[in-house]
């Protein structure tokens, strides 16, 4: 597969899934905007094919501004991959507002700014691919993370309507649900399940291991293969759909 030529925009590529995303795309020769608040994050890993910019996903003129700079550097978006995303997990009666707003506006307004911006340039094209990251939690209703599942329900949601939108061009729109993959997320997880419920550190890991199928942690790069494949030639007619990568279904 080559992907020369093409301009890649995903949103928190500095770290993570993003990142092994992002670096699976740039391998193929794909010029990747990689972006996410912290600027020392991002020029860590910038290298070949990989040009990073700050970029808050909450700021719809920031989310405008940062992808008509990126398109007048390196050409119109034809991969977007809406990845930025925070998770915390908190009963939905014990969530208060602003905590419900921060994980709307990060996870569910974030990836429509990203999406609909790119889109813009995007359409300008014969061809392009849009990939949201959203999770086993979009699919079902995650125990204690009511916000969190509403949002990535949400991102699933949007996903289906634009490949509708769509239908008949040579754009696709796919959402891929990872069940626990070894990320900062995780190391997060741990720490705030050990707070709630004073576990120890390693049954707090148990309870995302054996909540994955196949119970193992998934690494990040096997969510990077599925997005590849999302952009690779064989997979034009996967439209509307959610991948699931949990070890099985949720
Ligand atoms: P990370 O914490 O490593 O990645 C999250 C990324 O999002 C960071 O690069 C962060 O960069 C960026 N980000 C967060 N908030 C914003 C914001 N307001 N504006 C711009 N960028 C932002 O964790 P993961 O790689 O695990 O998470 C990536 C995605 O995968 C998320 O959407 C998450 O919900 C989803 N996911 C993760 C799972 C897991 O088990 N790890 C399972 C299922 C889904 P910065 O802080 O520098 O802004």
């Amino acid at each position: 597969m080559t992907l020369t030529g093409k301009h890649a925009l995903v949103t928190g590529g500095g770290t993570g899934i993003g990142l092994a995303i992002a670096q699976a795309l740039a391998a193929q020769g794909a010029k990747v905007t990689i972006t996410g608040r912290r600027m020392a994050v991002l020029e860590e890993v910038a290298g070949e094919n990989m040009y990073p910019a700050v970029m808050d996903v909450t700021d719809e003129a920031a989310v405008r501004d940062v992808i008509d700079a990126a398109v007048a550097a390196r050409g119109p978006i034809q991969i977007v991959v809406a990845n930025a995303g925070i998770a915390e997990g908190r009963k939905l009666h014990k969530t208060d507002t602003d905590f419900w707003r921060q994980i709307m506006a990060t996870n569910l307004d974030g990836a429509f700014f990203t999406i609909r911006e790119a889109l813009r340039s995007m359409t300008q094209t014969d061809w392009g691919r849009v990939i949201a990251i959203s999770s086993i939690a979009g699919v079902r209703g995650l125990p204690g993370a009511g916000a969190y599942s509403a949002s990535k329900h949400g991102v699933i949601g949007m996903i289906r309507s634009l490949s509708e939108d769509f239908m008949g061009s040579n754009y696709t729109f796919n959402s891929i649900c990872p069940g626990y993959v070894a990320t900062d997320i995780i190391t997060r997880n741990v720490d705030a399940i050990q707070e709630r419920s004073g576990m120890s550190a390693d049954d707090a890991l148990k309870v995302m291991v054996n909540a994955n199928r196949h119970k193992r942690l998934i690494d990040a790069s096997e969510i990077a293969q599925a997005a590849l494949w999302l952009c690779g030639p064989g997979s034009g007619s996967v439209n509307g759909q959610e991948i699931q990568i949990a070890g099985g279904k949720v």
